[in-house]
């Protein structure tokens, strides 16, 4: 028996990490939905698109064409966008474009249509409470800025990307902020989410702690 599961939290928390590898282990899909939303916003940037202007929003949501290409790289038609959707700037430019409802709507829309079976993992803020409201595992994983900052920290370093700690710090607490304080599907625990503080705990820890979960679920 397979079941979706839903997994929402704050940025920089491990949502994607942990994603990846219970979809490798489990043999499901896992749906970045971050991805999506960071795709909108790079292109945005680059096509000179005011992200106050709603048709000009309709126009490039009709003409994006993302794609994910095995479970690590993402692709706007024949770019690969994998690496440049996740600087710093396009973190914050991504929490403001996906604060338009139109936006939002396409890509939910999106992410129903990829997941109308069991089997998948979608990652993100409104999963659990809107993509997949009936997703049978549904968690909801946090931790403190300082460790996710460190997290963050440490990813650009070992990808020598110039780095500053106090910027990625605040820059992660701005994006969390309006992230759950926006009007249109905030990040939000779900009433029937499970939380999981990763600050002190490794990949494989909240992996373990997660296959209990599902495994409850699936009655094994
Ligand atoms: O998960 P990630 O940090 O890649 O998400 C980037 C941004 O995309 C978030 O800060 C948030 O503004 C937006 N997002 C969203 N809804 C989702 C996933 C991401 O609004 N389901």
């Amino acid at each position: 028996m397979k079941i979706n599961i839903a997994i929402d939290g704050p940025g920089a928390a491990g949502k994607s990490t942990i994603a990846k590898v219970l979809a490798k282990h489990l043999g499901y899909v896992h749906l970045d939905t971050g991805a999506m939303y960071r795709c909108c916003a790079y292109y945005a940037h680059t096509h000179n698109i005011d992200i106050q202007d709603d048709r000009a929003l309709e126009k490039m949501l009709n003409n994006i064409d993302i794609r994910f290409i095995g479970q690590t790289k993402v692709f706007i038609a024949d770019e690969d966008v994998s690496e440049i959707i996740r600087t710093n700037e396009n973190s914050m430019r991504t929490s403001l474009i996906s604060q338009k409802k139109i936006v939002r709507e396409k890509m939910v829309d999106l992410q129903r249509k990829v997941s109308t079976d069991k089997g998948y993992i979608l990652d993100g803020r409104d999963i659990g409470s809107v993509v997949l409201k009936d997703a049978e595992l549904k968690l909801y994983i946090i931790a403190s800025v300082e460790s996710r900052a460190k997290r963050r920290y440490d990813e650009y370093v070992a990808k020598q990307i110039e780095a500053d700690y106090e910027a990625i710090a605040a820059d992660l607490e701005q994006r969390d902020y309006q992230d759950m304080n926006r009007k249109e599907s905030p990040l939000t625990k779900a009433s029937d989410a499970i939380e999981i503080d990763t600050s002190n705990l490794s990949v494989n820890e909240v992996c373990e702690a997660v296959m209990r979960l599902v495994n409850k679920k699936i009655g094994k």
